[in-house]
Parts: structure tokens; sequence; C-alpha cells
């Protein structure tokens, strides 16, 4: 892979490294204990009335799965700076291949290839 475009991707992906953070820390925190894993905070609405404590279960449910989404991509945001490091970016997990630089550019955090991605979904 040519150097510029790595640097290029690792820019990229460390600034949604910092955004992810962001996002998460509004309503999750972070374990001390293991990095990268994230609690969402319980909401807690004004009233205490039922029907506030009914909103409060839903906003939670809403915020678990944003939550995880979130994780999920941190992770593989983070996996793909470590490989960076490593010297092993744009590799596909699966097969091997180096993956195409245009997917790379449309999603840095790629863990496959185009065709081991259809095949994995
Ligand atoms: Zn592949």
């Amino acid at each position: 892979m040519i150097k510029k475009s790595t640097e290029e991707l690792k820019q990229k992906l460390e600034k949604e490294k910092s955004s992810l953070e962001k996002e998460l820390k509004n309503f999750a925190n972070e374990d001390s204990k293991s990095r990268g894993d994230w609690g969402t905070r319980y909401p807690k609405f004004d009233g205490g009335n039922l029907e506030s404590e009914a909103d409060e279960v839903q906003e939670y449910e809403k915020l678990l799965s944003v939550e995880y989404n979130l994780e999920t991509r941190l992770r593989d945001v983070n996996l793909a700076l470590e490989k960076i490091k490593k010297g092993k970016y744009g590799k596909c997990e699966k097969c091997g291949k180096s993956i195409d630089i245009a997917r790379l550019k449309a999603c840095p955090e790629a863990k496959f290839c185009t065709k081991c991605n259809i095949i994995k979904s």
C-alpha cells in the first residue's frame, strides 16, 4: 500500500475514533478496568412517576443499542489503528489479500475485502 494513503486513512481513523468516543461519553462511561468496554448510564428523568419511569426504560433500551453500535465501530477503528502500527493494515482478515483502496477510503476500518464481506453477510 502507498504510504501516503495509509497516512490519510490513519488520520481519518483517528478523527473517527475521537468522534465516536465523544458520542459515547454523552451517555456512557468507559469501564476503567477493561478499556474499550462502555456501559450506558441509566437515564434519570424528572418527575419520578410511572410515566417517566416507562420513558426511562424506553430511552435506556434505545441508548443500549446505540452504545452497542458505537462501541463495535470504535473497536474496529482501534483494531485498524493497531494494524497500521504493526504494518499489517489493509489486508483482508479472511483471505489475506489487499483490500481495495477505494473500499478503505469509504470505510477505513474495513476488516474484509469486498468479496469476503459479501460472503460473510
Ligand atoms: Zn478477502
